[in-house]
């Protein structure tokens, strides 16, 4: 009985429980626990470690908690670098903010050196403020013709990718203001 009011749970159980959850948390970690228990600590793991993902996306404050519950969705929490830009594809592309672009083209580089990285993931968003304020109010003055501005911009900067990083592969996304995602196929 001893055993049972210590434990922090208070189920019945909790003592066969215990050391699965334990096995379990040491497994889920990976690569990381595999070098820890070879004397290498966990942070030279994360250090060159592997992200699947190198993600590109707005500042909007609006909507980060959408894009990190998206990410999270689609089995990518801790498996993604991330770049922000004002107007994702756009900041990348736009001839208003050189740099900008060469701050994407840079970190693209550092992403698959450090982490090796297979995919370049850009979500896009609906009301976006850089694209009224690069492109003009009325690039958003519709649901349709808002689409076909972000589809643009999203396939100029997937065929630049490609064309600099054949290797990589591109996902384009737009993100409604409710937090819902669609895809923009890759050819129009
Ligand atoms: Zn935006």
């Amino acid at each position: 009985m001893e055993n049972v009011r210590s434990c922090h749970h208070g189920c019945a159980d909790a003592h066969a429980g215990h050391p699965r959850r334990t096995f379990l948390k040491l497994a889920s970690l990976g690569a990381g626990a595999a070098l820890m228990s070879a004397g290498l600590p966990v942070s030279a793991a994360r250090a060159g470690g592997k992200a699947e993902v190198l993600l590109l996306s707005c500042m909007d404050y609006r909507l980060l908690d959408d894009i990190a519950r998206y990410m999270d969705g689609r089995g990518l929490t801790d498996k993604y670098d991330h770049v922000i830009l004002a107007g994702a594809s756009l900041g990348a592309l736009v001839d208003a903010k050189p740099e900008w672009g060469a701050t994407f083209w840079g970190h693209v580089d550092a992403a698959k050196k450090l982490h090796d990285i297979h995919k370049v993931m850009i979500i896009d968003h609906r009301d976006c403020g850089a694209y009224k304020l690069f492109l003009g109010p009325e690039t958003a003055k519709d649901t349709e013709t808002e689409t076909k501005a972000h589809a643009q911009q999203l396939r100029k900067l997937a065929a630049a990718i490609s064309a600099k990083h054949p290797d990589l592969a591109v996902e384009l996304l737009l993100m409604a203001l409710d937090g819902k995602v669609e895809a923009i196929p890759l050819a129009a």
